[in-house]
């Protein structure tokens, strides 16, 4: 006999959202969250300040998922931005927006979302039962029928949604079991791999930039020769290479190229602003204004300081010479080297450091408009643990709420027919 009608698999985002809505639609559910909390990834999303959503119409988020925007076309409107506000204020969280369209709670506090949905699940009487790590996926003449726990104990429903997750911050919960669970069950896993993630730089200089930022920069990535894509905003030196939210944009790419084999560069603009042009004259005025002070002195108007001796080491130009004798060529060198200082990558931090995971259970197998297996009835799969991923911004909680939202009401509505 069963004991609930439904059974979620983990307790992030997607599970919280997917347990509470099928409760919501009268069915008697359990939530197994292998964690002693649920939430773990949320309270440390955004630098603990967890960026919810974008605030950007919806029609425009599917551009912002570089693996498989278009799975998320009907989900996302079925459960968007402005939904999952209204959700959130509903609990007591108000939210607002900042630069990027970025949405986050008003209070700048992670931990209130996690309490909004603990609220949600309460309300609705989920059943929680945590530090469970579910084992298997119990499965009978191609239904499911439960899953197994520690200690071969079992759960039974004749509905499972699995929630797990990726394989990133692993410390959190999520170490890639759905994977291993989707396999078993004949379900095709995309390859999990890291994406929004630091990259290793070959170039040691990298080191004594350590925790710099650099504002309104444009970066571009270059792989074997060809450009392939570009991105302006914010990047950060770290002690081995780059991070910081374009360079996070870019590394799924650049991850790809590094997989493939293949050269990868990275070439930054510190004045993308100017034309190579504009910026020679730019740099002619200063030298024309300090023409007789040392080459070393006078960056100070264009660089911040930490970049400056960097910057004279690479352009080969002597810092102790006078400005005034300096050649055109060795400007245009300058001039080149602020347009386009070159960083070879030479590999990704490993997937445990990525904020998302790229890859997962295949979508061709799962029916977008309920989040249906395609090979198992009765089964359901949401959030990261399907091969979906978007940039920073918000789009990775936003589809993961939004997935999991689905999978809980169409939990309900196949609800009578498997119950
Ligand atoms: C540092 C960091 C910052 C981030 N910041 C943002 C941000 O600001 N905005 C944004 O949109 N996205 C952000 N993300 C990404 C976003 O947090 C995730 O994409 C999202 O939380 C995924 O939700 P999920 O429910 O699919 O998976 P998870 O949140 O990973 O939840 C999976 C749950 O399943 C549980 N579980 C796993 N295996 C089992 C098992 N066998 N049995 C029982 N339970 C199990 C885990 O313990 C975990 O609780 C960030 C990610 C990281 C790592």
């Amino acid at each position: 006999m069963n004991e609930y009608q439904v059974i979620v698999v983990g307790g992030g985002a997607a599970g919280m959202m997917a347990a509470g809505q099928a409760a919501a639609g009268g069915l008697k559910v359990l939530l197994l969250e292998k964690k002693e909390r649920l939430g773990r990834k949320i309270a440390i999303s955004g630098k603990g300040r967890c960026n919810i959503t974008n605030e950007e119409n919806v029609s425009d988020f599917i551009s912002h998922y570089p693996g498989n925007g278009r799975f998320l076309h009907s989900i996302l409107r079925g459960f968007d931005n402005v939904a999952l506000r209204e959700f959130l204020a509903r609990f007591g969280v108000e939210t607002k927006v900042e630069r990027g369209g970025r949405v986050f709670p008003v209070s700048d506090d992670a931990e209130k979302v996690v309490e909004a949905l603990l609220t949600f699940l309460s309300d609705k009487g989920v059943e929680v039962r945590t530090g469970i790590a579910v084992e298997e996926i119990i499965v009978k003449e191609g239904h499911v029928v439960g899953v197994r726990g520690p200690g071969q104990k079992r759960y039974l429903a004749p509905v499972v949604i699995v929630c797990t997750g990726g394989s990133s911050y692993p410390a959190t919960g999520s170490n890639g079991d759905g994977f291993r669970f989707a396999r078993k069950l004949g379900h095709r896993v995309i390859t999990p791999r890291p994406a929004l993630i630091p990259l290793k730089t070959s170039e040691e200089w990298v080191k004594e930039l350590q925790g710099l930022a650099l504002r309104n920069v444009e970066v571009s990535l270059w792989i074997s020769g060809k450009k392939q894509a570009a991105e302006f905003g914010e990047m950060l030196f770290t002690h081995f290479g780059v991070s910081g939210p374009i360079i996070l944009t870019l590394s799924r790419q650049a991850g790809d190229g590094l997989r493939g084999g293949e050269k990868v560069e990275l070439r930054i603009n510190l004045k993308p602003a100017l034309s190579s042009e504009q910026l020679d004259a730019r740099v002619q005025r200063d030298f024309q204004k300090y023409s007789n002070k040392q080459f070393k002195n006078v960056l100070d108007d264009l660089l911040p300081q930490s970049l400056i001796p960097v910057m004279i080491r690479l352009c080969g130009i002597d810092p102790e010479g006078v400005v005034h004798q300096i050649s055109r060529e060795e400007r245009k060198r300058l001039v080149g080297l602020l347009q386009a200082l070159p960083l070879t990558i030479t590999e990704t931090l490993p997937i445990e450091a990525a904020i998302v995971t790229a890859g997962g259970v295949d979508v061709k197998e799962i029916n977008p408009k309920t989040m249906a297996s395609k090979r198992v009835e009765g089964l359901y799969w949401a959030g990261e643990v399907v091969d979906v991923d978007g940039i920073t911004g918000g789009y990775n909680l936003q589809a993961a709420f939004a997935m999991g939202y689905r999978a809980g009401c169409a939990a309900c509505d196949g609800s009578l027919s498997v119950v």
